[in-house]
């Protein structure tokens, strides 16, 4: 890709990035690795070029098929969320790739990432765009109706972009143990949850954070 377009100009430039850096510090993310990634994630290649000028502010923005790319803040809570409480970043399942911008982040931050997403264009969208910023470690898949990648787990950490009405079973089980599960719950009002699956395996403790808005998790496949 052009290295004008992957560096930007202007509104999508490096100090345009910058100044939303410093917002997410201001608004309370302390991870240094979790902020330098975003730094250097071009989120304006995440979204169509009439939003790129948006692309650095704290909010979320559509991305087609009525769904959003999330808001900068929450993609860097959860991510310092996840490196903060696993004790392990080997494998890691995303559930909802979205645009791919969430992916590009994580899959900078732990060794190989699973990311599975329900809508098949969006999915082809993201592959493209990761691949263009030369990310390798990332296997994606059209997720077949069920939640997550059950082939794949066990995982170290599984963060999902989509939130349910209660903790899905399915993603509780794909967790390996000490596995932890970054994931907003609740339709109306949701709120950030982490599961923690105990060293014993059969049991999990379950944690309620701050309140937020995500698109809802869905079953089934859109081609
Ligand atoms: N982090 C992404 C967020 C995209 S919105 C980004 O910043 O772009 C959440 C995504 O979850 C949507 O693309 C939606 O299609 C997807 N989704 C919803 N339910 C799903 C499911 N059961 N399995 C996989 N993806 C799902």
């Amino acid at each position: 890709m052009d290295r004008l377009k992957r560096e930007g100009l202007g509104m999508t430039s490096q100090r345009t990035r910058n100044r939303l850096i410093q917002r997410l510090r201001d608004g309370g993310i302390q991870n240094e690795e979790v902020l330098d990634v975003m730094a250097s994630t071009p989120r304006h290649l995440f979204l169509d070029e009439a939003l790129a000028i948006r692309a650095y502010e704290d909010t979320s923005l559509p991305i087609g098929y009525g769904q959003t790319i999330s808001q900068p803040y929450i993609v860097a809570r959860m991510t310092e969320l996840l490196l903060n409480r696993a004790t392990s970043l080997h494998r890691v399942l995303e559930v909802g790739t979205g645009s791919g911008y969430q992916t590009a982040i994580l899959a900078r931050l732990v060794d190989q990432l699973y990311s599975v997403e329900r809508i098949a264009p969006l999915l082809d969208q993201a592959r493209r765009r990761l691949r263009e910023l030369n990310i390798y470690n990332v296997e994606t898949k059209v997720s077949s109706g069920g939640f997550g990648w059950p082939e794949m787990a066990p995982f170290d950490a599984i963060l999902a972009a989509a939130a349910p009405a209660s903790v899905p079973a399915e993603l509780k089980e794909q967790l390996a143990p000490n596995g932890v599960l970054v994931i907003p719950i609740g339709t109306e009002r949701q709120f950030l949850t982490v599961v923690t699956r105990c060293e014993d395996s059969d049991r999990f403790e379950v944690e309620r954070l701050e309140p937020v808005r995500f698109v809802p998790l869905l079953s089934g496949v859109v081609r």
